[in-house]
């Protein structure tokens, strides 16, 4: 079994706490029924457990891209570092970010170490931005950090970063969409994603028709202004769709299977290496990559979910197979 893709979860922490947040709602909890161990974060990795050990492995097992997520990884203090290694590392790498402490110099490193993605989360205007995640100083911090990748990005001669918007679609932003094809224009970002919020229990109703209308005025919009959009995981949704997705019951309506468990994982701070849904099937700081992924647990998790056993979690995934709905 190879894998392609690492999402590298540097850190669980966060200077913000969205009312969304997957990581801290604990989306992805281990179910009884598989009887598999869940990860447990105490401590999280230090600069020479990712640079010495993480890294090395994913090059040593051909992984092609090491995603960075969190929490936030630009809490860190040790990222500019772990930045200069994946360059040297000469390895396809990108990050998310809710960028609040993108500073110039931090988007230099980035732009230098040859990152080939930023994903920016904004999920609206400054007041609905600002609202959905908390903070007041949210959107404006963000659109600065923005400038201050632009601007990297602009001034280096090599530079092939893409710069892509992702806005989480959920209720209180519905409208959206064709905002943030505006302010990609604006800041001359070339690539926008509307992924539909994953959560076990919506509580709070969602405007489907709204998103649905905003959703195609978003694309024809971007069509005009040439940026690359989409909307995941439902690329075309209809009204019924998103009524269905937002909907409280939990219905097995879109998930069609899993692909993305064949070639993608996670590994969380403290090393564990986790297929889905907080499973840790050893951890990389004690075992090889290859020995972990070889693993009986590894099989089994892997086995369960091809059979088409949604777990709670896969029915509102935005990594699920969906017959392209
Ligand atoms: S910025 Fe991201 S990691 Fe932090 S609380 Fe919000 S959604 Fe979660
Ligand atoms: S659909 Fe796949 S990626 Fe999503 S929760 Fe299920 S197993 Fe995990």
């Amino acid at each position: 079994m190879s894998i392609s893709h690492v999402l590298l979860f540097l850190t669980y922490r966060c200077n913000l706490r969205c009312s969304f947040c997957l990581s801290f709602n604990n989306y992805w909890k281990p179910e009884p029924i598989l009887n598999l161990p869940g990860a447990k974060v105490e401590n999280e990795m230090t600069t020479s457990d990712i640079v010495e050990r993480v890294i090395p492995q994913c090059v040593e097992n051909n992984v092609e891209v090491i995603a960075l997520s969190g929490g936030e990884i630009l809490i860190r203090p040790d990222i500019n570092i772990i930045f200069r290694e994946l360059g040297k590392a000469k390895i396809h790498w990108c990050f998310d970010s809710n960028l609040m402490f993108c500073t110039k110099s931090i988007a230099q490193e980035a732009i230098n170490a040859s990152c080939d993605a930023v994903f920016v989360s904004i999920d609206g205007t400054r007041e609905i931005h600002n609202k959905l995640r908390g903070n007041k100083n949210a959107f404006d911090k963000c659109i600065e950090g923005l400038n201050y990748l632009t601007q990297a990005k602009s001034e280096s001669i090599t530079s092939n970063t893409s710069i892509i918007i992702n806005c989480v679609i959920q209720p209180g932003n519905e409208q959206v969409p064709p905002d943030i094809i505006k302010l990609a224009n604006e800041y001359k970002v070339k690539e926008v994603s509307f992924q539909l919020l994953s959560e076990q229990n919506y509580s709070h109703e969602f405007l489907s028709e709204k998103a649905f209308l905003a959703i195609r005025e978003a694309k024809q919009l971007a069509s005009v202004y040439e940026i690359n959009v989409s909307v995941y995981p439902l690329s075309n949704p209809t009204i019924d769709n998103l009524s269905d997705w937002f909907s409280q019951t939990k219905l097995n309506k879109f998930f069609k299977g899993c692909d993305y468990i064949n070639n993608n994982l996670r590994i969380d701070p403290q090393g564990n290496v986790i297929p889905c849904v907080e499973y840790s099937m050893g951890n990389i700081l004690e075992n090889s990559l290859s020995d972990i992924l070889h693993g009986r647990n590894y099989n089994k998790f892997r086995n369960y979910i091809q059979d088409i056993n949604p777990l709670d979690a896969c029915l509102r995934c935005c990594n699920m197979k969906t017959n392209n709905l």
